[in-house]
């Protein structure tokens, strides 16, 4: 069975800058699900704000097993009404993959329940990541450091709840350090957040980010369980 993936992305920056525009003249939304295609059990689809319902009418939600979201400058275009209804949809069991500059984004603070800031700078740093759970599923086939040699700095505190499971931190050449991968589960759902990115920068053509994009594709798709019952029951045992 493939897993459907929606590739959301608010495709602002790249058609309103034009040094943004050249980093990824068909959007971070393109780029993204190139990286994600080269997985055949995954199928994309992508979405962006300016389409009808925003991109994601509830027959797109209803049939994605992941949703990756990327914004930025237009949260707050994002319709509050459409917010509730993907996290419904993750409550449920859609597992939704959060990127970048999408920790300020309406349907991620709404999951997390928390201001989600941290603080920033885009001042040409190194990141170096680190995997400090090998383990997960995320993490496989992803050295135990690898470096972008340019990212803009998130830095902590990061005003998140504390991960259920921290995949990867990293460590920035102006000092910064964040949780900068990491997992929860939300009801029936799966939620990733991971913080490479920036739109200026070619971070979404780096094969290892690509990896560990569809890693958390697999991860966070639901895994074939009946929906859980809930309400009066009978007993299990006389
Ligand atoms: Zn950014």
């Amino acid at each position: 069975m493939k897993i459907n993936v929606t590739v959301w992305n608010e495709y602002v920056h790249e058609r309103t800058e034009e040094a943004i525009g050249q980093v990824y003249p068909h959007g971070l939304h393109t780029a993204i699900a190139e990286g994600l295609a080269m997985d055949d059990e995954l199928e994309i689809r992508t979405a962006t704000l300016d389409q009808p319902e925003q991109g994601l009418p509830q027959s797109v939600l209803d049939t994605t097993d992941v949703l990756f979201w990327w914004g930025h400058k237009a949260h707050d275009q994002v319709d509050d009404e459409l917010v509730e209804r993907i996290a419904r949809r993750v409550r449920d069991g859609m597992g939704i993959v959060v990127l970048h500059s999408g920790h300020y984004s309406k349907v991620f603070r709404r999951l997390m329940g928390t201001g989600c800031r941290s603080k920033w700078w885009e001042l040409d740093d190194k990141e170096r990541i680190f995997t400090v759970l090998p383990g997960h599923p995320i993490a496989a086939g992803i050295p135990e450091s690898f470096t972008l040699p340019v990212e803009e700095t998130y830095c902590e505190h990061f005003d998140i709840p504390t991960p259920d499971e921290l995949v990867f931190l990293s460590w920035f050449s102006g000092g910064g350090v964040l949780r900068s991968g990491c997992c929860y589960h939300y009801g029936n759902g799966k939620i990733f957040y991971f913080q490479p990115g920036h739109e200026a920068y070619p971070t979404y053509y780096d094969a290892t980010i690509r990896q560990i994009l569809r890693n958390a594709a697999h991860w966070a798709a639901p895994n074939g369980n009946p929906p859980m019952t809930y309400g009066q029951h009978d007993r299990f045992e006389n």
